[in-house]
């Protein structure tokens, strides 16, 4: 799943309005942000076959970043850097721990079986959604939806280019989830982790920017 992750952030930011929005979309993709970084450094892989038409027919081997066995060490990692920065409770901490797992979730509802319960590469799972090309677009657009009506009960914009930067951020997300899964493969390894990671920065600083006035307020 590519952009329907980011509809747990928004949802979330309706639990709990003192974190940042752009800290809980960085939390929803933040074993994705480590996935592009380790296919970067070898230690985990990812292939794109020669006759790959769409996205979803790369083909990765994610052990450290997709297994559930890790779900735990990376939420509680998240977590852990929340707090180096800001006071942390409870309901700060689960809803944190629920953005970070959920991307485990989500995957799992949509991949075809390639993610691991464990470090071991005989075990993969994922109901396969991305099969039902309109389905799995159709749910993400869905879970978008919803996210972000959730969010605009609470979010305060600091301005009017702000509010511009948050709809065009939906726009965008909104774009990705009805075709993102269809466009074209990047053609090297190299160019997937670009793409992503540009991806996961984009995002969370176009919420930052539109977030201005709440966080100074609320921090
Ligand atoms: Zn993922």
């Amino acid at each position: 799943m590519l952009a329907g992750h980011f509809a747990v952030g928004y949802a979330l930011k309706a639990v709990e309005k003192t974190v940042p929005l752009w800290v809980l979309l960085v939390a929803v993709q933040f074993v994705d942000i480590f996935a592009q970084i380790f296919i970067f450094l070898g230690l985990e892989r990812m292939f794109i076959p020669e006759n790959a038409t769409k996205i979803t027919d790369i083909v990765i081997f994610n052990p450290y970043t997709h297994s559930l066995i890790s779900v735990p060490f990376w939420s509680l990692l998240f977590v852990a850097i929340f707090a180096l920065f800001r006071p942390v409770n409870l309901r700060i901490a689960a809803v944190l721990i629920i953005a970070v797992a959920s991307h485990w979730i989500l995957d799992f509802v949509v991949h075809v079986p390639d993610l691991p319960l464990s470090f071991s590469p005989e075990e993969k799972f994922g109901l396969g959604l991305w099969n039902y090309p309109l389905l799995s677009a159709a749910l993400e657009t869905v879970l978008l939806l919803a996210g972000i009506a959730l969010c605009l009960k609470v979010v305060e914009f600091g301005g009017l280019i702000n509010k511009l930067l948050f709809w065009l951020l939906c726009t965008l997300l909104l774009l990705l989830a009805l075709f993102g899964s269809h466009t074209q493969p990047p053609s090297t390894i190299g160019e997937a982790v670009v793409k992503g990671l540009m991806l996961y920065t984009i995002v969370p600083a176009f919420a930052y920017f539109s977030e201005k006035r709440i966080r100074k307020n609320s921090v």
